[in-house]
């Protein structure tokens, strides 16, 4: 039992870890979104690849998928930040509220921005993660569609 939980929780650091370096859940090499020396456009930044080039693992297995990662993760992490940004703002600072206004919510559509992919990557992860069956229905053979 122990080397089972044990075993679990290397599981899940191996995909947090994957999630966080934005590679696939199931083989962790192949990248899931393009590098950003390659991206074109912002479609190209938010737009994981169709699947994994190194093991056909299919990313975005329906429309919509990503709306718990975009909506929820996203937005509960640029919240949290801005509650933590506010909270460190007024502690050492105190500044008069619309310049505290400005100062926390100025960065955060930036933030919100620059952590889609991480957002996306680690709910392909977390996904992988707790839906192990539902994963392996999404690797696809060699040469499918
Ligand atoms: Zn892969």
């Amino acid at each position: 039992m122990a080397a089972r939980s044990q075993s679990k929780t290397a599981m899940a650091w191996a995909f947090f870890r994957r999630g966080m370096k934005l590679r696939c859940p199931e083989c962790g090499q192949a990248r899931i979104f393009k590098p950003w020396r390659a991206t074109r456009s912002l479609d190209d930044w938010f737009r994981p690849l169709d699947g994994c080039p190194n093991c056909n693992y299919k990313y975005e297995p329906e429309e919509g998928y990503f709306l718990v990662a975009t909506w929820v993760m996203n937005y509960a992490v640029v919240v949290g930040f801005g509650f933590l940004l506010a909270f460190v703002v007024e502690l050492l600072f105190s500044p008069p509220l619309l310049v505290e206004i400005a100062v926390v919510i100025l960065p955060m559509p930036i933030l919100s921005l620059l952590l889609v992919r991480h957002s996306k990557a680690m709910f392909i992860a977390l996904d992988h993660y707790f839906d192990p069956v539902g994963a392996a229905s999404r690797r696809r053979p060699p040469g499918a569609e």
